[in-house]
């Protein structure tokens, strides 16, 4: 995969608040292309595993209940630059730090129920890819 993807998922919170529509036009609107797409939801096992980085944070069991409580849109978005243009545009992890017009500053309750996720690199944004889609989903 080229260097010029990431991954997204628009969380269970953006879901359950009919959000998706109006996040994916801002994703649009960024001119990211959508590569994959969905709408899917992670089992307890899938979400330990895809969030293991986190496992000894205090907020592991709160963020495993969040991300398997309902359906997630996961997709895969293509830009030049689209792990750090993607950052920019969904904004910091807390919402009350992340700048205006930002996805999470639009749509996220708090730093736990912050409606969106971006990869962090590019390796991730592979690796995160593929634990969602095949290649053959990709386009
Ligand atoms: N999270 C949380 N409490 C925190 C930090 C993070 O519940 O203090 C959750 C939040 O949903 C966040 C996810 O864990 O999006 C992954 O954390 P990370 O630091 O990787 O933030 P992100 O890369 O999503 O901005
Ligand atoms: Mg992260």
């Amino acid at each position: 995969m080229a260097t010029n993807r990431t991954f997204t998922m628009l969380k269970p919170d953006s879901v359950e608040k009919g959000n998706t529509g109006a996040i994916l036009e801002k994703i649009n609107s960024a001119g990211f292309r959508i590569i994959a797409m969905k709408l899917t939801q992670m089992s307890i096992d899938e979400a330990r595993n895809f969030y293991s980085i986190h496992k000894e944070r205090p907020f592991f069991n709160d963020l495993v209940s969040y991300m398997t409580r309902g359906p997630i849109v996961a997709a895969v978005l293509e830009k030049e630059d689209a792990v750090n243009e993607f950052r920019t545009l969904i904004g910091s992890t807390d919402p009350t730090a992340a700048a205006e017009g930002t996805i999470r500053n639009l749509f996220a309750s708090s730093i736990s129920e912050n409606a969106i996720h971006g990869s962090d690199s590019d390796e991730n944004a592979l690796i995160e890819s593929r634990f969602h889609f095949s290649e053959e989903e990709m386009f």
